[in-house]
């Protein structure tokens, strides 16, 4: 599904963020990438998404040659893609309901699916009772799942999440978890960043090790090694 063929980035102040990178997911993975700060997890992620070019190298979606795309053409690939970060990036004076209606507006989704859609997918997340509570009256477990449901809304075929449990205590890292695993179970690809241990313990698929900007492991039954 995603190849990524000798990706290399070296941002304008010389910072060789991605040194030689070649990865292969394929449909239906959960794949975490693991790595210290500053290793260069984010940088792949906005690659896939086309938020920055390679230096060297290519991204391939299915057939599509990510970084060949016309601008124009940019948005409706996105539109594949379901994000998820560590801050969650709710818009602060919509509530719940609307954070997501907000989305399927902008995917030109119809008023008749936004009434039946929304409420469905917060209950899928846990949150039924919580439809019209603004992102500051949700903890900060509660705002994630949120961000996770407006990602997944519109039935992207990836979603990509980075540090997605970065601000979370453990109790709520577990949720979160286990909502993800619930929408790779599903059917959708999961691509998720971590530097947490304890998250890969708890996902156990597949980790990518990413060290100074090169795959420097792949394991298939999740281990952790830094
Ligand atoms: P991670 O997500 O693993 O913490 P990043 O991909 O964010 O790593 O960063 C990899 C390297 O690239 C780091 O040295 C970081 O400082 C650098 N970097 C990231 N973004 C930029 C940028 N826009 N300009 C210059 N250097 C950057």
């Amino acid at each position: 599904m995603i190849y990524l063929e000798n990706l290399t980035k070296k941002y304008s102040d010389k910072t060789l963020a991605l040194d030689d990178i070649n990865l292969e997911i394929s449909r239906g993975e959960f794949v975490t990438i693991v790595g210290h700060s500053g290793a260069g997890k984010t940088t792949m992620l906005k690659m896939i998404t086309a938020e920055e070019a390679p230096s060297l190298g290519k991204v391939f979606f299915e057939s599509t040659n990510v970084h060949d795309l016309r601008k124009g053409d940019v948005p409706k690939y996105r539109r594949k893609i379901g994000v998820v970060f560590q801050d969650n990036r709710l818009i602060p004076n919509k509530t719940a309901y609307e954070n997501i209606a907000f989305a399927m507006e902008a995917a030109g989704r119809s008023d008749h699916e936004i009434v039946a859609d929304v409420p469905e997918i917060l209950k899928l997340v846990g949150l039924d009772n919580k439809l019209w509570n603004f992102p500051h009256e949700l903890s900060g477990g509660e705002r994630q799942r949120v961000s996770i449901a407006r990602a997944v809304i519109n039935q992207p075929e990836l979603i990509i999440a980075d540090e997605p449990t970065g601000n979370l205590d453990p109790i709520n890292t577990f949720d979160v978890i286990n909502l993800f695993k619930k929408i790779n179970e599903m059917g959708t690809t999961v691509l998720l960043t971590t530097h947490n241990k304890g998250v890969v313990d708890l996902i156990g698929n597949r980790v990518v090790t990413v060290e100074k900007g090169k795959i420097i492991r792949d394991d298939k039954d999740g281990k952790y090694v830094l």
